[in-house]
Protein backbone atom coordinates (compact mmCIF):
# COMPACT_ATOMS: atom_id res chain seq x y z
CA UNK A 1 0.00 0.00 0.00
CA UNK A 2 1.26 3.25 -1.10
CA UNK A 3 1.67 6.25 1.76
CA UNK A 4 -1.04 8.23 0.07
CA UNK A 5 -3.47 5.45 -0.06
CA UNK A 6 -2.44 4.65 3.68
CA UNK A 7 -3.25 8.18 4.79
CA UNK A 8 -7.12 8.04 2.89
CA UNK A 9 -7.83 5.12 4.41
CA UNK A 10 -6.90 6.31 7.69
CA UNK A 11 -8.83 9.60 6.83
CA UNK A 12 -11.88 7.46 5.93
CA UNK A 13 -11.68 5.64 9.11
CA UNK A 14 -11.55 8.54 11.16
CA UNK A 15 -14.16 10.64 9.43
CA UNK A 16 -16.77 7.21 9.74
CA UNK A 17 -16.19 6.92 13.56
CA UNK A 18 -16.89 10.56 13.79
CA UNK A 19 -19.72 10.27 11.88
CA UNK A 20 -21.10 7.14 13.87
CA UNK A 21 -20.53 8.91 17.14
CA UNK A 22 -22.26 12.09 16.03
CA UNK A 23 -25.23 9.69 14.71
CA UNK A 24 -25.53 7.85 17.90
CA UNK A 25 -25.46 11.22 20.18
CA UNK A 26 -27.90 12.64 17.98
CA UNK A 27 -30.53 9.70 18.08
CA UNK A 28 -29.72 9.31 21.90
CA UNK A 29 -30.41 13.04 22.02
CA UNK A 30 -34.09 12.60 21.02
CA UNK A 31 -33.43 14.76 18.14
CA UNK A 32 -33.40 11.80 15.12
CA UNK A 33 -36.07 11.49 12.59
CA UNK A 34 -35.62 7.86 12.40
CA UNK A 35 -37.89 5.98 15.15
CA UNK A 36 -36.43 2.59 14.51
CA UNK A 37 -32.53 4.18 15.93
CA UNK A 38 -34.27 5.92 18.80
CA UNK A 39 -35.29 2.42 19.19
CA UNK A 40 -32.45 0.59 19.06
CA UNK A 41 -30.39 3.17 20.89
CA UNK A 42 -32.73 3.14 24.36
CA UNK A 43 -31.32 2.17 27.02
CA UNK A 44 -33.04 -1.69 27.83
CA UNK A 45 -33.04 -1.20 31.75
CA UNK A 46 -35.85 1.33 32.91
CA UNK A 47 -33.61 2.29 35.88
CA UNK A 48 -31.03 3.73 33.67
CA UNK A 49 -30.07 7.22 34.21
CA UNK A 50 -30.97 9.56 31.77
CA UNK A 51 -33.35 12.64 31.35
CA UNK A 52 -36.73 10.78 31.32
CA UNK A 53 -38.83 11.96 34.39
CA UNK A 54 -39.80 9.79 37.26
CA UNK A 55 -42.85 7.86 36.34
CA UNK A 56 -46.70 9.16 38.24
CA UNK A 57 -49.80 7.38 37.91
CA UNK A 58 -51.12 9.76 35.33
CA UNK A 59 -48.03 8.71 33.14
CA UNK A 60 -47.40 5.92 30.64
CA UNK A 61 -44.54 4.69 28.68
CA UNK A 62 -44.96 4.64 24.54
CA UNK A 63 -43.78 1.60 23.17
CA UNK A 64 -40.96 1.74 20.68
CA UNK A 65 -42.39 2.75 16.98
CA UNK A 66 -45.83 2.78 18.23
CA UNK A 67 -47.90 6.17 17.52
CA UNK A 68 -49.98 7.88 20.36
CA UNK A 69 -53.81 8.36 19.44
CA UNK A 70 -52.72 12.57 19.39
CA UNK A 71 -49.94 11.85 16.96
CA UNK A 72 -51.87 9.33 14.74
CA UNK A 73 -54.83 12.67 14.93
CA UNK A 74 -52.48 14.59 13.64
CA UNK A 75 -51.00 15.56 10.19
CA UNK A 76 -47.26 15.22 10.40
CA UNK A 77 -47.16 11.96 12.54
CA UNK A 78 -44.74 12.78 15.70
CA UNK A 79 -41.81 10.10 16.05
CA UNK A 80 -41.83 7.63 18.78
CA UNK A 81 -38.96 8.61 21.18
CA UNK A 82 -39.46 5.98 24.09
CA UNK A 83 -40.18 8.95 26.44
CA UNK A 84 -42.98 9.50 28.82
CA UNK A 85 -45.92 10.54 27.26
CA UNK A 86 -49.24 12.26 29.24
CA UNK A 87 -52.18 10.12 29.39
CA UNK A 88 -54.72 11.11 26.48
CA UNK A 89 -57.70 13.16 28.15
CA UNK A 90 -60.16 10.86 27.20
CA UNK A 91 -58.14 8.25 29.26
CA UNK A 92 -58.51 9.83 32.48
CA UNK A 93 -61.84 8.70 33.66
CA UNK A 94 -60.23 4.74 33.45
CA UNK A 95 -63.51 3.82 32.77
CA UNK A 96 -63.28 3.41 28.87
CA UNK A 97 -63.65 -0.33 29.58
CA UNK A 98 -67.28 -1.05 31.38
CA UNK A 99 -65.85 -4.57 32.47
CA UNK A 100 -63.74 -2.52 34.90
CA UNK A 101 -64.24 -2.65 38.52
CA UNK A 102 -62.09 -0.91 41.42
CA UNK A 103 -61.46 -1.76 44.76
CA UNK A 104 -60.72 1.65 45.43
CA UNK A 105 -63.54 3.67 47.27
CA UNK A 106 -62.56 6.52 45.01
CA UNK A 107 -62.51 4.53 42.13
CA UNK A 108 -65.34 3.16 39.33
CA UNK A 109 -67.76 1.42 40.19
CA UNK A 110 -71.10 -0.31 38.58
CA UNK A 111 -74.57 2.11 39.28
CA UNK A 112 -76.90 1.20 41.01
CA UNK A 113 -79.57 -0.96 39.41
CA UNK A 114 -83.35 1.00 39.88
CA UNK A 115 -85.18 -1.35 42.36
CA UNK A 116 -88.04 -2.63 39.99
CA UNK A 117 -91.37 -2.53 41.18
CA UNK A 118 -93.44 -5.27 42.20
CA UNK A 119 -96.21 -4.08 39.62
CA UNK A 120 -98.12 -1.46 37.89
CA UNK A 121 -101.95 -1.34 39.53
CA UNK A 122 -104.96 1.50 38.81
CA UNK A 123 -107.16 2.11 41.27
CA UNK A 124 -110.44 3.65 39.98
CA UNK A 125 -112.36 5.50 42.90
CA UNK A 126 -115.79 5.39 41.20
CA UNK A 127 -117.49 8.82 39.86
CA UNK A 128 -116.16 12.12 41.44
CA UNK A 129 -115.67 14.95 39.07
CA UNK A 130 -119.37 16.34 40.34
CA UNK A 131 -121.02 13.14 40.38
CA UNK A 132 -121.88 11.87 43.36
CA UNK A 133 -122.80 8.61 42.99
CA UNK A 134 -124.80 6.99 45.60
CA UNK A 135 -125.65 9.27 48.44
CA UNK A 136 -126.50 8.35 52.38
CA UNK A 137 -129.05 10.73 53.89
CA UNK A 138 -128.74 10.72 57.78
CA UNK A 139 -131.76 11.85 59.99
CA UNK A 140 -130.14 15.06 61.19
CA UNK A 141 -129.98 16.44 57.86
CA UNK A 142 -126.46 15.58 56.87
CA UNK A 143 -125.55 12.89 53.77
CA UNK A 144 -122.16 11.14 52.71
CA UNK A 145 -121.44 10.29 49.32
CA UNK A 146 -120.27 7.34 47.59
CA UNK A 147 -117.64 9.30 45.83
CA UNK A 148 -116.11 10.64 48.61
CA UNK A 149 -116.39 6.48 50.42
CA UNK A 150 -114.89 5.19 47.10
CA UNK A 151 -112.17 8.06 47.20
CA UNK A 152 -110.80 7.11 50.82
CA UNK A 153 -111.18 3.62 50.04
CA UNK A 154 -108.35 3.95 47.08
CA UNK A 155 -106.57 6.16 49.17
CA UNK A 156 -105.66 3.88 51.91
CA UNK A 157 -105.30 1.04 49.34
CA UNK A 158 -102.95 3.26 47.23
CA UNK A 159 -100.54 4.05 49.97
CA UNK A 160 -100.70 0.39 51.45
CA UNK A 161 -99.95 -0.58 48.01
CA UNK A 162 -96.67 1.88 47.69
CA UNK A 163 -95.71 0.56 50.90
CA UNK A 164 -95.40 -2.94 49.41
CA UNK A 165 -93.44 -1.85 46.54
CA UNK A 166 -96.17 -1.51 43.80
CA UNK A 167 -96.42 1.16 41.17
CA UNK A 168 -100.17 2.71 42.02
CA UNK A 169 -101.71 5.27 39.61
CA UNK A 170 -105.59 6.51 40.63
CA UNK A 171 -108.09 7.72 38.01
CA UNK A 172 -108.73 10.73 40.00
CA UNK A 173 -107.41 12.55 43.15
CA UNK A 174 -107.96 14.73 45.95
CA UNK A 175 -111.46 16.45 45.96
CA UNK A 176 -112.28 14.54 42.41
CA UNK A 177 -113.27 18.00 40.82
CA UNK A 178 -111.95 18.40 37.16
CA UNK A 179 -110.72 21.36 35.46
CA UNK A 180 -113.12 24.09 35.45
CA UNK A 181 -115.55 22.14 38.01
CA UNK A 182 -117.97 19.38 37.93
CA UNK A 183 -117.59 17.30 34.81
CA UNK A 184 -121.04 17.97 33.14
CA UNK A 185 -123.20 14.59 33.22
CA UNK A 186 -123.39 13.70 29.64
CA UNK A 187 -119.23 13.47 29.90
CA UNK A 188 -119.13 10.52 32.54
CA UNK A 189 -119.33 7.54 29.70
CA UNK A 190 -115.85 9.92 28.38
CA UNK A 191 -114.46 9.57 31.72
CA UNK A 192 -115.18 6.32 31.95
CA UNK A 193 -113.06 5.55 28.91
CA UNK A 194 -110.86 8.18 30.08
CA UNK A 195 -110.05 6.19 32.81
CA UNK A 196 -109.45 3.05 31.09
CA UNK A 197 -106.93 5.06 28.59
CA UNK A 198 -104.95 5.64 31.64
CA UNK A 199 -104.97 2.03 32.51
CA UNK A 200 -103.45 1.23 29.31
CA UNK A 201 -101.41 4.32 29.17
CA UNK A 202 -99.33 3.15 32.47
CA UNK A 203 -99.50 -0.37 31.07
CA UNK A 204 -101.00 -1.58 34.27
CA UNK A 205 -100.90 -5.21 35.40
CA UNK A 206 -104.35 -5.06 37.39
CA UNK A 207 -107.17 -2.81 37.47
CA UNK A 208 -109.69 -2.65 40.65
CA UNK A 209 -112.68 0.04 40.87
CA UNK A 210 -113.73 1.38 43.87
CA UNK A 211 -117.42 2.04 44.22
CA UNK A 212 -120.57 1.31 46.98
CA UNK A 213 -123.73 0.29 46.35
CA UNK A 214 -127.46 1.80 46.40
CA UNK A 215 -130.64 0.70 46.14
CA UNK A 216 -134.20 1.72 45.85
CA UNK A 217 -135.10 -0.97 48.59
CA UNK A 218 -133.57 0.14 51.61
CA UNK A 219 -133.42 -3.13 52.88
CA UNK A 220 -130.79 -4.46 51.01
CA UNK A 221 -127.19 -4.68 52.21
CA UNK A 222 -123.41 -6.39 51.95
CA UNK A 223 -120.58 -6.45 49.69
CA UNK A 224 -120.80 -7.66 46.05
CA UNK A 225 -117.88 -7.83 43.38
CA UNK A 226 -118.47 -7.15 39.53
CA UNK A 227 -116.31 -9.09 36.77
CA UNK A 228 -116.34 -9.52 32.70
CA UNK A 229 -116.41 -13.47 31.75
CA UNK A 230 -116.87 -12.01 27.82
CA UNK A 231 -113.09 -10.87 28.04
CA UNK A 232 -109.87 -12.35 26.72
CA UNK A 233 -108.68 -12.26 31.03
CA UNK A 234 -112.19 -13.40 31.79
CA UNK A 235 -110.60 -16.58 33.73
CA UNK A 236 -108.21 -13.74 35.32
CA UNK A 237 -111.08 -11.12 36.10
CA UNK A 238 -113.20 -13.58 37.55
CA UNK A 239 -110.38 -15.30 40.21
CA UNK A 240 -109.64 -11.25 41.20
CA UNK A 241 -113.40 -10.72 42.06
CA UNK A 242 -112.82 -13.81 44.21
CA UNK A 243 -110.26 -12.63 46.21
CA UNK A 244 -111.53 -9.20 46.43
CA UNK A 245 -115.18 -10.10 47.59
CA UNK A 246 -113.03 -12.63 50.25
CA UNK A 247 -111.54 -9.31 51.69
CA UNK A 248 -114.34 -7.27 51.85
CA UNK A 249 -116.62 -10.24 53.68
CA UNK A 250 -112.91 -10.56 56.13
CA UNK A 251 -112.53 -6.59 56.70
CA UNK A 252 -116.14 -6.46 57.75
CA UNK A 253 -116.41 -9.80 59.69
CA UNK A 254 -113.21 -8.06 61.70
CA UNK A 255 -115.22 -5.36 61.59
CA UNK A 256 -117.34 -6.73 63.58
CA UNK A 257 -120.45 -6.60 61.29
CA UNK A 258 -121.39 -9.22 58.87
CA UNK A 259 -124.16 -8.25 56.36
CA UNK A 260 -125.21 -11.05 53.53
CA UNK A 261 -122.26 -11.72 51.25
CA UNK A 262 -123.62 -11.27 47.90
CA UNK A 263 -120.37 -12.51 46.23
CA UNK A 264 -118.77 -12.30 42.94
CA UNK A 265 -121.77 -11.16 39.84
CA UNK A 266 -120.66 -12.11 36.04
CA UNK A 267 -121.64 -8.48 34.42
CA UNK A 268 -123.15 -10.23 31.16
CA UNK A 269 -125.14 -12.89 32.72
CA UNK A 270 -126.12 -10.81 35.80
CA UNK A 271 -127.21 -8.09 33.29
CA UNK A 272 -129.47 -10.29 30.40
CA UNK A 273 -127.77 -8.34 28.10
CA UNK A 274 -127.13 -11.18 25.28
CA UNK A 275 -123.37 -11.57 26.58
CA UNK A 276 -122.18 -8.03 26.49
CA UNK A 277 -121.08 -6.70 29.95
CA UNK A 278 -122.34 -3.69 30.90
CA UNK A 279 -119.29 -2.39 33.02
CA UNK A 280 -117.27 0.44 30.88
CA UNK A 281 -114.33 -0.09 32.94
CA UNK A 282 -114.20 -3.46 33.20
CA UNK A 283 -115.21 -4.66 29.76
CA UNK A 284 -112.70 -2.09 28.25
CA UNK A 285 -109.50 -2.60 30.62
CA UNK A 286 -107.00 -4.56 28.39
CA UNK A 287 -105.92 -6.18 32.03
CA UNK A 288 -107.79 -8.45 34.47
CA UNK A 289 -109.64 -5.97 36.61
CA UNK A 290 -112.64 -6.35 39.08
CA UNK A 291 -115.39 -3.85 40.37
CA UNK A 292 -116.60 -3.71 44.20
CA UNK A 293 -119.29 -2.27 45.39
CA UNK A 294 -118.30 -2.29 49.58
CA UNK A 295 -121.86 -1.39 51.11
CA UNK A 296 -125.30 0.23 50.52
CA UNK A 297 -125.31 3.86 51.12
CA UNK A 298 -129.45 3.22 51.15
CA UNK A 299 -129.33 0.85 53.62
CA UNK A 300 -129.06 2.80 57.17
CA UNK A 301 -126.95 -0.69 59.00
CA UNK A 302 -124.40 -0.45 55.81
CA UNK A 303 -124.00 3.64 56.01
CA UNK A 304 -123.47 3.53 59.47
CA UNK A 305 -120.23 1.70 58.74
CA UNK A 306 -119.09 3.40 55.76
CA UNK A 307 -119.30 6.55 57.86
CA UNK A 308 -117.01 5.42 60.53
CA UNK A 309 -112.86 5.42 59.13
CA UNK A 310 -112.13 2.53 60.77
CA UNK A 311 -113.98 0.02 57.94
CA UNK A 312 -112.14 1.85 55.66
CA UNK A 313 -108.81 1.12 57.42
CA UNK A 314 -109.81 -2.37 57.45
CA UNK A 315 -111.33 -2.82 54.24
CA UNK A 316 -107.67 -1.55 52.86
CA UNK A 317 -105.58 -3.99 54.92
CA UNK A 318 -107.34 -7.13 53.32
CA UNK A 319 -107.68 -5.50 49.70
CA UNK A 320 -103.81 -5.31 49.68
CA UNK A 321 -103.78 -8.58 50.80
CA UNK A 322 -105.64 -9.75 48.42
CA UNK A 323 -104.30 -7.59 45.12
CA UNK A 324 -100.79 -8.88 46.45
CA UNK A 325 -101.72 -12.64 46.50
CA UNK A 326 -103.24 -12.26 43.11
CA UNK A 327 -100.37 -10.58 41.39
CA UNK A 328 -98.11 -13.02 42.85
CA UNK A 329 -100.20 -15.83 41.51
CA UNK A 330 -100.14 -14.15 38.07
CA UNK A 331 -96.22 -13.83 38.25
CA UNK A 332 -96.00 -17.43 39.12
CA UNK A 333 -97.76 -17.90 35.97
CA UNK A 334 -95.90 -15.48 33.82
CA UNK A 335 -92.45 -17.48 35.01
ZN1 LIG B 1 -120.79 3.64 41.94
Amino acid sequence: MSRWAYGVLVTAMVLWSAMTVVAGWYALRGGGDDASAAADTRPSDPEAPGDAPALTGREIITRPGARSPEAAAEATPRPATGRIEPVPAYALGAGGDTRVRSLDVEGPRPQEAAPRAKGVVVLDPGHGRGDPGAVAHFDDGSYYTEAESNLTNAEMLRDRLVAMGYDVYLTREGAGRGPGGPLPRQFIVSDLFARVALARAVEADVYLALHGNGATVGSISGPETWYCGKHEEGAANERLATVVQQAMVDALHEYGYDPPDRGIKEDASAHHSGGFCQFVVTRETPVPAALLEFLFLSNAADAQVLIDPRAHELLADHLVRALDEFMQERGAEGD
